[in-house]
């Protein structure tokens, strides 16, 4: 089994991304991430979106509030943000606390500075078929590896572990738009084993770990694990039984250095993309 390493598809990234900034002639697009409280999954990514920004040229801040701000100061403080014409764009560490409405800020967030998606605009965009706009970071990284892998999609089985509107049902859209046969498995799939198993790609966002092993794995199929969980013993791990695989699948992401890696990799293409365009509809 080949694994494909997350690494090898964001340094192809930041060729891209040092191309974009070539033509932005000297201007360093700037990311702000804005984070409720200190959940330490939030932390982590912060972490590593901090660091993907540095490695590749681009400037970030953090933008971060206690965990009790009332809805009343944190749409304030986002309105600050987001009009803040020094900031090209915007990652929300979601999900927020319960006293505030994800759902205006969603509404709140300006398109060209919603590099994750999660506006109303962007989704349609995605769930349309269009070019325009940002799909979520981590739905668009898996389309990535699968293309840096030169593993095509056209008329491919497919089939997607999870709908949810961060990971699932975002990336069966890009999916689609590559011309896959898509397949959506959640809680409610019956013999989701078989259907898994009839899949030439499986890709696993169920957020339950190591819930992939042989018996949802067809001969020869890739498996993209999109899972983020820790272990009884407190380990890091994907969604995917990674080793159990060896001799099934012939092809798998790790959990980690897989897919998240890839993410933020996205996320800094997605930022210089829409400096690009802040700066070309200035001039
Ligand atoms: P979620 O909990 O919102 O959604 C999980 C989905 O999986 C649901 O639609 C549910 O129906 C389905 N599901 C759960 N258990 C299942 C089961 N036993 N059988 C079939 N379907 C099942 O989670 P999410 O936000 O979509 O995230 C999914 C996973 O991806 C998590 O582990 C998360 O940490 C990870 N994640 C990773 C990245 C990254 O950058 N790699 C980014 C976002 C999320």
């Amino acid at each position: 089994m080949i694994t494909l390493k997350g690494a090898v598809v964001s340094a192809k990234i930041k060729e891209e991304v040092t191309e974009l900034l070539r033509e932005l002639a000297g201007t360093i697009p700037r990311l702000a991430i804005v984070r409720v409280g200190e959940r330490p999954d939030d932390m982590a990514y912060e972490r590593g979106a901090l660091k993907k920004m540095e490695n590749f040229g681009l400037q970030a801040e953090s933008f971060s509030y206690p965990a009790d701000i009332s809805d009343e100061d944190f749409q304030a403080e986002f309105k600050k943000i987001n009009e803040n014409p020094g900031i090209d764009g915007i990652l929300l560490l979601r999900p927020l606390p319960k006293q505030i409405h994800e759902r205006d800020i969603e509404r709140m967030i300006l398109p060209e500075k919603d590099l994750d998606g999660i506006s109303p605009e962007n989704i349609a965009r995605v769930f349309a078929g269009e070019s325009e706009g940002f799909a979520p970071c981590t739905a668009e990284a898996v389309i990535e590896v699968l293309k840096a892998n030169d593993i095509s999609l056209t008329g491919k089985r497919v089939a997607v572990v999870g709908r949810s509107m961060v990971v699932g049902r975002p990336l069966s859209m890009l999916l689609l738009k590559e011309n896959a046969t898509v397949t959506i498995c959640h809680t409610r799939t019956k013999e989701i084993e078989k259907t898994c198993q009839n899949a030439e790609i499986l890709i696993a966002a169920a957020g339950q770990a190591k819930m992939i092993d042989p018996s949802y794995v067809g001969a020869d199929a890739v498996v993209i694990d999109v899972g983020i969980n820790v272990d009884n013993d407190g380990n890091l791990c994907g969604d995917v039984d990674f080793e159990s695989l060896n001799g099934v699948a012939s092809m798998a992401t790790p959990v980690p250095g897989g897919v998240g890696a890839v993410t933020t990799a996205v996320l800094a293409k997605h930022l210089v993309m829409a400096a690009r365009k802040r700066r070309g509809s200035r001039a």
